[in-house]
């Protein structure tokens, strides 16, 4: 599902809206992020290295998170929370791998993240061996200090829901028919008009546009929610 224009994204800490390219250079420079921080740094509790991840489907660049998380966490947690987010349809197998397919590069998902992660590393994360997604995780920066909730990951910032238009008329596309997408191959994204109208119903009731990459693949419905 390709978008007019690239997705944009807000800012957890001060709500500023940018698109994706400028996303990692304002979380750097944000200065509601810095007094997070600085705030969360001032907690007790033992210091340890909080990693800068941003996220994105490995074919489809709209789809994008920036996730912070704690070093003393375990790979297992990153998985439920790409689940949860985006992925989760049917319980499919899932493992983070430093390249894909080859059996030794898999990290086991007990691994605490901070044996993973160094800046500059790049994994892969597949989900469902099948009907496979594939996400690229890059770990573009890391402190030392304190997390900024009591969860193992904080969402600093997501895509926006890309803008995608309906294949008969101008307006924005909500429900995808997947009859169209697997008997023809083609994105049959309508809105909600048009969707009523479209003949094919060989595939069951049309799919739901959410944020998410996984739309229109297995048995995905959403909801495409953070699990916190
Ligand atoms: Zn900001
Ligand atoms: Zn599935
Ligand atoms: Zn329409
Ligand atoms: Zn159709």
């Amino acid at each position: 599902m390709a978008a007019k224009k690239q997705t944009r994204g807000k800012c957890a800490f001060c709500g500023k809206e940018t698109a994706k390219g400028w996303m990692t250079r304002h979380l750097k420079s944000c200065e509601a992020r810095a007094a997070a921080v600085e705030k969360a740094d001032g907690k007790k509790g033992t210091e340890q290295n909080i990693y800068h991840l941003q996220i994105e489907d490995a074919y489809q660049k709209d789809f994008w998170l920036h996730l912070e998380m704690n070093g003393n966490a375990t790979m297992e947690e990153l998985d439920a929370y790409l689940r949860a987010i985006w992925l989760e349809c049917c319980g499919h197998l899932s493992e983070f791998t430093f390249e894909a397919w080859s059996e030794d590069a898999t990290v086991d998902m007990e691994t605490r993240a901070d044996k993973v992660f160094s800046v500059g590393a790049e994994l892969l994360h597949l989900y469902d061996f099948g009907t496979t997604s594939e996400t690229v995780v890059k770990v573009i920066d890391e402190r030392e200090g304190q997390p900024m909730s009591e969860h193992p990951i904080f969402l600093m910032s997501r895509n926006g829901m890309p803008e995608v238009t309906c294949l008969e008329c101008d307006r924005r596309a909500e429900w995808l028919c997947m009859e169209c997408l697997i008997e023809d191959g083609e994105m049959g994204i309508f809105c909600r008009e048009h969707i009523e109208e479209h003949p094919h119903d060989g595939y069951g009731d049309p799919v739901e546009l959410v944020n998410s990459p996984r739309v229109g693949m297995c048995g995905y419905d959403g909801p495409a929610e953070p699990p916190y």
